[in-house]
């Protein structure tokens, strides 16, 4: 399985005909049993991303580019055949909300078994199995079958909608923040089910989050996402060990390290991520950077190859103390 997202571009249209640049230029690729973690602030373009893979953007978005599954290009696909042969089946979504996951009025077992029945050849007893056997795999007792949403807690309404994310085993599992809404214990659950479930039974993974901590957990590559473009990206260890995009770095820098009892001085970064209804003009970052130079503010870096992962910055690799002495 290779996944393959190029050169997305995502607009939102305005009632005034202007649009929001939610996401642009953005590619990666994911191999299977690979895990991509992407990282970002409130805005950046993380959850459209997922949005556009699954084909599930609001009406006045305009989607460019493409998303290979296997080389075959599943945004230009007949809907109908992406909707029995891709969602849930190849690539499924555990969402940040649960609640929206499931119609509120169907008792949550029988929209299970009925997303089985539509996409399968299983009859209603295997797929009443299946369901059953997840559930006791994600913890969730069996009378969970039989209640409407509202009857679930949070968290055991997050682990139903992993339940529904892993139903058609998919090669490919989108996690959008899925642990936003959960209290701490649940949050952990859910951490140690999307360990276990995916990434231990050679699933491909893209988690996104702003949790920084967490995707140095589960990913084993990284991309910085920037007003709706990618700073950085390659391997997390490699980028988590040594960042070399000022954001990144900036970004790493404001969570706390307590490995190995260090004690690191917090930051964050000044500013705020630009207005994506105007053009931008040279780097998206430039406003908030540090060691922003005038070509900074004039022409768009482009991503390089630089010490094995690829960086959006005109002066990374070109000028020695970028990457380095820039970390505070
Ligand atoms: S291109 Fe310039 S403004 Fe953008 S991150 Fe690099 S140094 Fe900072």
């Amino acid at each position: 399985m290779t996944l393959q997202v190029n050169d997305l571009e995502v607009k939102y249209y305005l009632d005034d005909n202007t649009y929001v640049r939610a996401v642009s230029g953005v590619s990666f690729s994911l191999e299977k049993g690979e895990a991509l973690g992407i990282i970002g602030e409130t805005g950046s373009g993380k959850t459209t991303i997922a949005s556009a893979i699954m084909r599930v953007l609001p009406e006045n978005a305009e989607v460019r580019g493409s998303v290979l599954l296997d080389g075959k290009d599943i945004l230009s696909m007949d809907k109908e055949e992406f909707r029995r042969s891709i969602r849930w089946k190849r690539i499924s979504i555990i969402p940040q909300y649960s609640m929206n996951s499931f119609n509120p009025i169907k008792r949550v077992g029988d929209q299970l078994v009925q997303i089985i029945l539509e996409h399968t050849e299983m009859d209603v007893h295997q797929a009443f199995e299946k369901v059953m056997k997840l559930f006791e795999q994600v913890g969730l007792p069996p009378e969970t079958f039989r209640k409407y949403p509202d009857e679930l807690s949070g968290g055991q309404r997050q682990r139903a909608v992993i339940v529904s994310a892993l139903l058609l085993n998919p090669e490919v599992v989108i996690a959008d923040e899925p642990t936003t809404a959960l209290d701490v214990i649940n949050q952990a659950r859910v951490i140690s089910l999307i360990r276990r479930e995916i990434l231990n039974s050679s699933r491909s993974l893209i988690y996104i989050t702003h949790d920084i901590a967490l995707v140095a957990n589960l990913s084993t590559k990284v991309a910085t996402l920037y007003a709706g473009k990618i700073m950085e990206l390659g391997d997390v260890r490699k980028i988590f060990k040594e960042p070399l995009h000022p954001y990144t770095i900036g970004l790493l820098s404001s969570v706390p390290d307590i490995r190995y009892g260090r004690v690191r001085k917090l930051n964050y970064i000044p500013g705020d991520p630009p207005d994506l209804t105007k053009e931008i003009k040279g780097c998206p970052f430039a406003p908030r950077c540090k060691i922003a130079e005038s070509i900074c503010f004039t022409k768009e870096p482009e991503l390089r190859l630089v010490d094995g992962r690829l960086v959006s910055c005109h002066l990374v690799g070109e000028r020695k103390d970028v990457g380095t002495t820039n970390k505070s």
